[in-house]
């Protein structure tokens, strides 16, 4: 196996992806620096390239592959933000992709991903149904598995958000980050851990479902049952033989908040109502914990705004409802 990515790796997948990726803003939000009483600041990832951090780590485990490997073509299970990253950088790096999805994914995402010249293998009604055909793929046709988090090249391309944010904030306290298989917590703690050894890293997910929390309060990755959340990309499991990201938050993670469906939709709405931005439900969860009271106010505050694709109609409901716009006023 190898070793978990540290600060060299992250450093080294700020290069291979430079050019190829977004550096996003980092915004003052004051309506929340208020609520808080410490100074937040926003990091707008959400704007990044294919709607969401994603692109970071697929980027990096592209340009991490070998000529044979590049050769071969890659395939990974996807239900929305790593399979429409990794078909983007695949086309960008000219390597053949494959998608492979349950036929619960909706039309749209499967579009999406089509649209960026990836092909799309359905198979089953679940993940792990589509799993196996990802399983199929490498066993017979050859091609490099690059999964959504735990994989090395991954979490060093998503630790280049962590690199960013001590630019940006360089007197960070912490950093609130929306979590579910941990790819992204896990390489930007390793990146402020390194730089800021005291930034705090609090990881925000929801309630139903929430694998990771489950997997760190047992001391070991366990299943849990998965239900429909609004935030739909922090949904799935952590994996049972899980290598890297259990056990690097397991050692760097500070806490983990869990919201309810209630604070994830007003996270979602104040992001429109008072910053003008469309984030989808599991990218806002940072400004729906401070609304709700769940973070301390202990110096300034990173919030990552982690994705935008949101179905429209989903989005246009929320913000246009008179009850949540009366409890943003
Ligand atoms: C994938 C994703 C996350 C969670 O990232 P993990 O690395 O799986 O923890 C958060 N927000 C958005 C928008 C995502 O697509």
């Amino acid at each position: 196996m190898r070793a978990h990515p540290g600060l060299a790796e992250i450093e080294r997948a700020r290069a291979a992806i430079a050019g190829r990726v977004r550096r996003t803003p980092a915004r003052l939000s004051p309506r929340l620096a208020e609520r808080l009483g410490v100074p937040v600041v926003l990091k707008h990832e959400h704007e990044q390239i294919t709607g969401a951090f994603k692109l970071r780590g697929a980027t990096n485990a592209l340009a991490n592959l070998s000529e044979d490997e590049r050769a071969r073509g890659v395939v990974t299970v996807s239900t929305g933000n790593h399979g429409r990253a990794l078909a983007h950088a695949a086309r960008e790096a000219g390597v053949r992709c494959v998608v492979a999805m349950s036929r619960l994914v909706p039309g749209n995402k499967r579009d999406a991903i089509a649209a960026l010249g990836a092909e799309i293998a359905i198979h089953g009604a679940s993940q792990d149904e589509a799993q196996e055909e990802v399983d199929r793929r490498v066993a017979e046709g050859g091609l490099v598995e690059i999964p959504p988090f735990d994989h090395p090249d991954v979490i060093a391309g998503q630790g280049t958000l962590g690199l960013e944010i001590v630019e940006d904030v360089p007197d960070l306290a912490q950093v609130l980050i929306p979590l579910s298989g941990g790819g992204l917590a896990a390489g930007v703690a390793a990146a402020v851990k390194a730089k800021r050894p005291h930034a705090r890293i609090v990881g925000i997910t929801m309630e139903r479902g929430a694998a990771m929390h489950a997997s760190l309060a047992a001391g070991r990755p366990v299943l849990v049952e998965e239900a429909p959340s609004l935030a739909d990309s922090l949904g799935g499991g952590i994996g049972l033989a899980n290598r890297h990201t259990f056990p690097m938050l397991r050692d760097l993670m500070d806490e983990v908040v869990l919201l309810t469906e209630d604070e994830i939709t007003l996270g979602m709405a104040f992001c429109h109502v008072a910053e003008g931005v469309m984030v989808e439900g599991g990218g806002a969860v940072g400004p729906g914990a401070i609304l709700a009271g769940k973070v301390r106010p202990i110096g300034p505050t990173v919030a990552l705004l982690t994705g935008a694709n949101v179905d429209p109609a989903q989005h246009a409901r929320i913000v246009s409802d008179p009850e949540i716009l009366e409890r943003l006023a």
